[in-house]
C-alpha cells in the first residue's frame, strides 16, 4: 500500500510551503488539492459559467483538462489548464474567493475525489488541503492539521502582499481570513476540521523548519 502523509489546516498555517518542502525532502509526489479547486473556479470564468451552476460546473469538473508540471512539485512546478500555464493566475484573490464558493458545492467535491486520489502513486505521496485526512485519504498513515492564529496568519499574508508591492491592510487582512475561515469550517460538505486521528500542529510560533522538523519526526515515530 503506498503510503500518504496527509497536511490539512486552514489558508496562511503555512501547509502548502510545509507540504511542498516534506514532499521533497522524502522524494514523494505532491497534490496541492486547492489548486483544483482555483482551477475550476478560473475554467468556469474563462467558460462563462456561474459559480453557483453546480450542474455545469460538475461537467466542467469531470471534463477539466488540468497537467500538473514535469518537476511534480505542485505550487513551484507549472499548472496548465487547456494547455495554457496558470500557475500564477490561480493565485490572486478573486480566484481564492471562487475557489471556496465552488469547493461548498457537493457534486464539484465528489466530481474531483477521484482525480485526487490518482495522485497516490509511489514511492508516497504528500497531500495538501481542507479534508485530505477526513475524505479523500481517510486511511493515511501520518495526519497532520496545522494552524496558527488568525492574527499570525494574516500577519505573513500581509509580509507575502507587502513584498510584491501591493498596498494592503493588516486589519482588513485579519478580517477576510476570519471570514473564509468561518465559511470553510461551517459548510455543510467536508468542512474544515482535524480528522479524529490527526496530530494537531499549531505553527502560530514556530518557523517553517521547525514545522518540518516536527512532521519528520512524527513521520519516523
Ligand atoms: O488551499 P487553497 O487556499 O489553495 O484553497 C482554496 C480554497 O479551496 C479553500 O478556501 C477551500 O475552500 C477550498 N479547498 C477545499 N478542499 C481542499 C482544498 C481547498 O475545500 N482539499
Amino acid at each position: 500500500d503506498i503510503s500518504v502523509i496527509t497536511i490539512d489546516g486552514p489558508s496562511g498555517s503555512g501547509k502548502g510551503t510545509v507540504a511542498t518542502l516534506l514532499a521533497r525532502q522524502l522524494g514523494w509526489n505532491f497534490l496541492d488539492s486547492g489548486a483544483l479547486y482555483r482551477i475550476l473556479a478560473l475554467a468556469a470564468q474563462k467558460h462563462g459559467i456561474a459559480l453557483d451552476d453546480e450542474e455545469r460546473l460538475a461537467v466542467l469538473a469531470a471534463r477539466l483538462d488540468v497537467r500538473f508540471g514535469a518537476e511534480g512539485e505542485g505550487k513551484g512546478a507549472a499548472i496548465l489548464l487547456e494547455g495554457d500555464d496558470v500557475s500564477e493566475a490561480i493565485r490572486n484573490e478573486s480566484v481564492g474567493a471562487g475557489a471556496s464558493r465552488v469547493a461548498a458545492l457537493p457534486a464539484i467535491r465528489a466530481a474531483l475525489l477521484q482525480r485526487q486520489k490518482d495522485f497516490r502513486q509511489a514511492p508516497g505521496l504528500v497531500a495538501d488541503g481542507r479534508d485530505m485526512g477526513t475524505v479523500v485519504f481517510a486511511d493515511a498513515r501520518l495526519k497532520i492539521f496545522l494552524t496558527a492564529s488568525a492574527e499570525e496568519r494574516a500577519r505573513r499574508r500581509f509580509l507575502q502582499l507587502k513584498a510584491k508591492g501591493d498596498d494592503v491592510n493588516l486589519a482588513s487582512l485579519i478580517d477576510e481570513i476570519r471570514a473564509r475561515d468561518e465559511r470553510d469550517t461551517q459548510r455543510a460538505v467536508a468542512p474544515l476540521k482535524p480528522a479524529g486521528d490527526a496530530v494537531l500542529l499549531d505553527s502560530t510560533a514556530l518557523s517553517i523548519e521547525q514545522v518540518l522538523a516536527s512532521i519528520l519526526s512524527e513521520a519516523a515515530s
